[in-house]
């Protein structure tokens, strides 16, 4: 019997791969985002059209790519970030699959502007379904532009499964925001159909959270600040007759990385046991910095989910500190007689 198993071609690969990396316009902001952090940009601007189902664009000033490298991080697999397995549980970047650049470059129609600091001139490549159209040098500035234009022209069920632009610019911003709030010391712009969304200078974290939210934001934030052998945890959480009705306002971050955690979360609503109405939610700004070897980000394609060595000594901590803050702020329970 001749054998029926065939490798799959890289495009058709690359686009399967797309379906969990790119879910949305969001996904591509939070990618390109990320790879401009980790460039070692201190301004990097986000440019967007019809919610980025016409266009997303990164602008950065980092350290750009190489002529090689610039066709080279369009393959799969392909990374700077980690060399070997072990890089894993060291790792100081957001990135590290190596897999963005493939999925978006498949499912959409890429021009890439990219130059090193020390090079006279850069690349210039375009790049639509997997398939190189052009590449070229460039005279550009340092740094690298990726513009993301018609995504999912190739897969028309994903784009017509996209919701309103209403629908598809929140997310954006959400993904914004979280990059924005881990990285306080870069200078961020966000642009919308030609309108100034954000426009986010370098500051500290306390002034950078009440920029991305209001300057009513500020009188609100408690102070939370603990260090230990297993986690040093820093930033704030609002005082409780601030809590509102829905979780907008609730942010951890690990090794400044956006992380979801029913469980710290947890940890946290114990922390203000008896000061809330019921229902209320607290807005919570929590930066953690931990061992990178005491966490394994590996386990959620979008990375948005983290697994800690010791998840209950990291409960307790910080739901003490948060406690012993609160207190500190002579916080008032809220008495029945009040609600
Ligand atoms: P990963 O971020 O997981 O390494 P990506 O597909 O997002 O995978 O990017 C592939 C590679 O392309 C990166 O490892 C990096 O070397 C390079 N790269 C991507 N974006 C940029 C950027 N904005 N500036 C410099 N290099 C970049
Ligand atoms: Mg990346």
């Amino acid at each position: 019997m001749p054998s029926i198993i065939q490798l799959l071609p890289d495009h058709v690969a690359n686009q399967i791969a797309a379906g969990e990396v790119v879910q949305r316009p969001a996904s591509v902001v939070k990618e390109l985002l990320e790879n401009a952090v980790d460039a070692g940009a201190n301004d990097i601007k986000l440019i967007l059209k019809d919610a980025g189902k016409s266009l997303v664009q990164v602008i950065d000033n980092g350290k750009g790519m190489s002529v090689t490298d610039a066709r080279l991080c369009f393959e799969r697999h392909a990374t700077s970030k980690i060399r070997q397995a072990e890089d894993l549980f060291s790792l100081h970047t957001k990135g590290f699959r190596g897999e963005a650049l493939a999925s978006i470059a498949a499912i959409a129609h890429v021009e890439m502007k990219t130059k090193q600091d020390q090079e006279e001139l850069g690349t210039h490549i375009v790049i639509e379904g997997s398939k190189f159209v052009s590449q070229e040098m460039a005279v550009l500035p340092k740094g690298t532009s990726f513009a993301v234009k018609n995504l999912f022209f190739n897969i028309p069920a994903r784009r017509n499964f996209l919701k309103s632009d209403v629908v598809e610019y929140r997310h954006i911003v959400d993904e914004f925001q979280r990059v924005a709030l881990a990285h306080p010391q870069i200078y961020f712009t966000f642009y919308h159909n030609g309108s100034e969304m954000f426009n986010l200078q370098a500051s500290s974290f306390r002034q950078r959270i009440v920029n991305v939210f209001s300057g009513k934001t500020n009188e609100k934030l408690v102070p939370v600040n603990e260090e230990t052998e297993i986690v040093n945890i820093q930033g704030f959480v609002c005082k409780p007759e601030f809590a509102k009705k829905n979780r907008g306002e609730q942010f951890f971050f690990v090794n400044d990385r956006f992380i979801k955690s029913g469980y710290l979360h947890h940890a946290v609503m114990a922390a203000y046991d008896g000061l809330l109405k019921d229902g209320a939610q607290p807005s919570y700004f929590l930066y953690l910095q931990v061992p990178p070897n005491s966490i394994d980000i590996n386990i959620h394609p979008t990375k948005t989910e983290i697994k800690f060595d010791d998840e209950s000594a990291l409960y307790a901590i910080l739901r003490a500190s948060i406690k012993h803050s609160l207190g500190q702020f002579n916080v008032a329970p809220v008495l029945d007689f009040e609600r």
